[in-house]
């Protein structure tokens, strides 16, 4: 599996196209919002020759959301968020202009995604981890063969999620990152939502926020 990432919008979240061999890609956390950001995702994806199959959210704060409904449409592919992510996604709508965000609309989702549920791509599987504290519902994809996490907004490379959001707790958080993510292999390489990729021996070692 290869995987491309991409910054993207005012939070600079990370956005994540998971590619099997035979093309066949999942976008993750479509944060794409301005044209030039929509633009440079759909170019990737046509010079590539890649096939969209899926969107996923691993949870549904704005700036993870905001490609939902352009490429749902575009591709005409579905769309899966975490099943106790629906309330963080209805919100949305009414805080964006908070943050200078007008252009939003609100994708509807395909399917409500739970932790006993499968991803399934291409060649690939994901597995999926209940990571709640940062939001109420979120959700981690783990490639178990290939050793990837996709981490969202759990953990970052020394540092975590914020917990001071409407739903999250950091005790809550703390206790997702100790159960679900540091209990994996060390040389698991994590994809967080912002910022670089790092492993779970790095943080296991490094994170100044929770210890293993
Ligand atoms: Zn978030």
């Amino acid at each position: 599996m290869d995987i491309k990432s991409f910054v993207f919008n005012a939070f600079y979240e990370n956005t994540y196209l998971l590619i099997s061999k035979n093309r066949e890609t999942v976008i993750v956390d479509p944060g794409c919002y301005e044209d030039f950001e929509k633009k440079e995702l759909t170019e990737y994806i046509s010079k590539n020759e890649l096939k969209p199959v899926l969107i996923v959210n691993t949870h549904c704060h704005i700036d993870h959301v905001l490609g939902n409904l352009y490429l749902q449409n575009l591709y005409n592919i579905p769309l899966y968020i975490p099943a106790l992510e629906l309330e963080t996604l209805k919100s949305v709508t009414a805080y964006a202009p908070n943050w200078g965000i007008v252009n939003y609309e609100e994708a509807t989702p395909n399917k409500l995604l739970n932790e006993n549920d499968l991803i399934e791509f291409g060649a690939e599987q994901l597995r999926i981890r209940f990571a709640p504290g940062h939001a109420p519902g979120h959700l981690m994809f783990y490639h178990v063969q290939e050793k990837v996490l996709i981490a969202g907004d759990v953990i970052f490379k020394e540092s975590v999620g914020r917990s001071d959001l409407p739903g999250g707790d950091f005790q809550t958080l703390e206790k997702s990152i100790k159960n679900q993510v540091f209990n994996l292999p060390d040389d698991v390489l994590i994809f967080p939502g912002h910022g670089p990729s790092t492993s779970v021996g790095h943080e296991k070692k490094h994170n100044p926020f929770v210890r293993p």
